[in-house]
């Protein structure tokens, strides 16, 4: 209560504090089931489903709208990975990262957090949005540039995110992007350069360094190279008929039987990289290319990569 009272005094003192700007430990991050409405189906990963809804205590349609992460395969118990990917979500704070709003939970079950409710961007998806319109060069860069802005502010708090990619990038309007989906991102300890997964289940192994496919070894430099993949998708504006997994499988034609990710080895290991997208400026391939150097010590940094966008966007 006293708390409250001191809030109250804060606020009144400084009339710019909203309250839908909520001061943190105020406890805004509950979300109660029965007044969210359900709008739409936003989409889906390999391990999590998107939905719309409109969070509404009033009950007039006046509420707002946000969007709900569940896990696909809940049976029962809360897995680890989802508590830490909604953990890791919740202490994010940068403008090209996805913003984390609360958690919803099951009634009657106030201690299982099930649903991870975040802003919603209305614009969807890179991968649905770069699909459906012409972007130009510049548009792309710019994204490109905020995605290396996100990615080094994540980095700088020791984490590497693992699952960079078109589909994991959301589209606020025509000149804001954010990292969303952070269901594989791990922190790696001060003193440490890289984590070594054990599981290795659906892996998005067309974005992965040639150190992940041979040693399972994640760092701050791989997150660079699937950037790279990234950056190839923005250029390509997620055409399916250049994506890195069909222009990948072309490069195979004779393997048949053989392991995909084997194949892929030998295929990084002759130097070969997927190839340079139509009217991609010069310095962009270069740039593509260095984040796809054999040595992970040789990929740019994101600082590096977000002065050399700055440099070409000029
Ligand atoms: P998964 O962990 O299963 O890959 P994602 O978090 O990547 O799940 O979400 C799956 C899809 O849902 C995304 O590719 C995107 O199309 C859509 N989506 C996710 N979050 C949002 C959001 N905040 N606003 C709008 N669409 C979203
Ligand atoms: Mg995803």
């Amino acid at each position: 209560r006293c708390v409250l009272r001191e809030l109250t005094e804060i606020m009144n003192k400084n009339p710019d504090i909203s309250l839908s700007n909520p001061l943190p430990g105020m406890n805004q991050s509950v979300f109660h089931k029965r007044y969210l409405k359900k709008m739409r189906d936003l989409g889906e990963g390999h391990f999590g489903k998107v939905t719309l809804y409109m969070y509404d205590p009033a009950n007039d349609g006046t509420g707002e709208c946000v969007a709900v992460k569940a896990l696909k395969q809940e049976n029962g118990h809360v897995p680890d990975g989802w508590m830490k990917e909604i953990e890791i979500l919740k202490s994010l704070n940068h403008c090209n990262i996805v913003k984390y709003k609360g958690l919803c939970t099951e009634l009657g079950k106030s201690s299982d957090p099930i649903y991870l409710i975040m802003e919603y961007l209305p614009l969807g998806s890179l991968r649905e949005y770069l699909s459906k319109r012409k972007l130009g060069v510049p548009q792309c860069l710019l994204f490109a540039q905020q995605i290396c802005e996100g990615m080094e502010y994540l980095h700088s708090k020791r984490y590497i995110h693992r699952d960079l990619a078109a589909r994991n990038v959301l589209v606020e309007n025509d000149s804001l992007v954010k990292i969303g989906d952070f269901g594989l991102t791990k922190y790696i300890p001060e003193g440490e350069i890289y984590y070594r997964v054990r599981e290795d289940g659906d892996s998005p192994v067309f974005w992965y360094a040639i150190e992940c496919l041979k040693e399972s070894k994640f760092s701050f430099s791989s997150d660079i190279w699937s950037f790279g993949v990234t950056l190839y998708e923005i250029l390509t504006r997620c055409d399916h008929r250049q994506s890195p997994p069909t222009k990948f499988f072309e490069m195979m034609e004779s393997a048949e039987g053989q392991m995909t990710v084997m194949v892929l080895i030998k295929l990084l290991e002759k130097q070969l990289r997927l190839p340079c997208p139509k009217e991609c400026p010069h310095e962009v391939k270069i740039l593509m290319e260095q984040c796809w150097a054999a040595d992970p010590s040789k990929r740019p940094p994101f600082s590096s990569l977000i002065e050399r966008f700055k440099g070409i966007r000029q």
